[in-house]
């Protein structure tokens, strides 16, 4: 399916005019259509809002906005056109900003010299194409709100849990509950299907309340064992500011005998600091009654670091996105080295999310970080399978070699 070049719409993100005229016209002499120019990021972020962007020539250093923050704007803002990274910069830096790039989601189509071959920038551009149809989102007719409520009804929202281990001995410390919608028919839901579709439906409340009561059930379970696993639930700050979940969690805790202490909570937006005086209400309500609470997805937010300095966090949440293979890439592995200080400075205990090899759970190690979580671990999966997963991990996990 070839769009003809005429009708791709091109950017060129270029804070110097000469270079971004010589872009311009060598794009125009390999037959596409002018395209549209901007000399700084907020400049590209407004034109990318009033017109169609099929391919951005994004430099990256820029003065103001450089070309990383405008990338996890962009990200932001949902752009599904094609990048290409047009800089002087050494190899690894480029390579770790295109990394950067698949991480936050976007299609980086590759690397263009300073200056650029008109060959080097005709195979480029030649290699975008329309995007696929992106994966089935929330707004599936099968997933329509009322199928949620249904499946509340009925028990088909379960939690699968993800081992968390030690990264400095290996020992399983506790799990994080994930949604889960076991369908009748179509088999299992992954939770970023139905999560967005419950807050935007007013579902999000009962569905925490019905993981909450899952999964406190299954910990008093492990309780009971002899194995007082800790417990990570996610929950979505606006229901935690705005409903009855923080009395809820209190009651439920002190009905099945499971201590606060084994709890954490994980959340994610920004809606703490809008409503900063309630929000420290709440989660100092629940820090007194012995709840940990955990920042999650931490470095992707805008407001994290003031999250962070403002709110009564015990952990903090490395995101997947600067994890992965962290041990090959200089960008990420910065992000963590600091930000790994700056949690230990702020006595908050690590974890690191998103862990698939050896080599990223070593060098994590290596950092100091507190615990892992990730595949390279184990993969979330339902209660009953959480024995089998344990006496595996304690032949094979790391800790064998230690
Ligand atoms: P999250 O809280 O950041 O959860 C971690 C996600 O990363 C999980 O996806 C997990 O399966 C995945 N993951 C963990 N380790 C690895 C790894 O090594 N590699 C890869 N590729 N992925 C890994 P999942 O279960 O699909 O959950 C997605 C998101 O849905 C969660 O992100 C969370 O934001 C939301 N969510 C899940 N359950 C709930 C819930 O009960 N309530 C609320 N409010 N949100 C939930
Ligand atoms: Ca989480
Ligand atoms: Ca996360």
């Amino acid at each position: 399916m070839n769009t003809p070049r005429a009708e791709i719409a091109i950017l060129v993100v270029e804070d110097n005019p000469f270079q971004r005229k010589v872009l311009s016209h060598q794009t125009r002499a390999l037959g596409y259509r002018a395209p549209l120019e901007a000399g700084d990021g907020e400049a590209a972020l407004t034109l990318c809002q009033q017109h169609r962007v099929d391919i951005m020539l994004c430099d990256l250093r820029m003065p103001g906005m450089d070309g990383m923050a405008l990338l996890r704007r962009l990200s932001l803002s949902g752009f599904r056109g094609g990048i290409i990274l047009a800089s002087a910069l050494k190899d690894d830096v480029v390579e770790a900003v295109r990394r950067m790039g698949h991480a936050y989601g976007l299609r980086v189509l590759g690397r263009l010299d300073k200056p650029a071959s008109l060959g080097q920038l005709a195979g480029l551009l030649a290699s975008w194409g329309p995007q696929e149809a992106p994966p089935a989102a929330a707004s599936d007719p099968f997933v329509a709100a009322e199928d949620l409520r249904l499946a509340l009804a009925r028990g088909e929202i379960v939690p699968w849990y993800q081992p968390k281990v030690s990264l400095r001995t290996g020992e399983w410390l506790g799990v994080e509950a994930l949604a889960r919608w076991q369908h009748p028919t179509l088999g299992l839901i992954a939770p970023a299907r139905f999560i967005p579709l419950a807050e935007e439906s007013g579902l999000i409340d009962p569905l925490s309340e019905c993981l909450i009561e899952q999964s406190l059930g299954d910990a008093a379970n492990w309780h009971q064992a002899g194995r007082p696993l800790r417990l990570a639930i996610n929950l979505s700050s606006h229901s935690l500011i705005e409903g009855r979940l923080c009395d809820l969690l209190i009651a439920r805790c002190q009905l099945r005998g499971v201590t606060p202490k084994l709890i954490t909570l994980e959340v994610t937006e920004s809606a703490f600091v809008r409503d900063l005086g309630h929000s420290l209400e709440l989660l100092s309500r629940l820090r007194m009654h012995g709840f940990g609470l955990s920042i999650d997805d931490f470095g992707t937010g805008y407001s994290s670091l003031q999250q962070l300095s403002q709110l009564p966090f015990t952990e903090l949440k490395l995101d997947r996105g600067f994890v992965d293979r962290c041990h090959q890439d200089p960008v990420r592995l910065a992000i963590i080295e600091s930000t790994l200080i700056l949690a230990r400075k702020m006595g908050l205990r690590t974890v690191a999310e998103g862990v698939e090899d050896k080599g990223t759970w070593d060098q994590l190690a290596r950092l100091g970080c507190d615990e892992c979580q990730g595949y390279y671990a184990g993969r979330p999966m339902p209660a009953d399978q959480l024995p089998g997963w344990h006496a595996d991990w304690l032949a094979n996990g790391p800790d064998r070699q230690a």
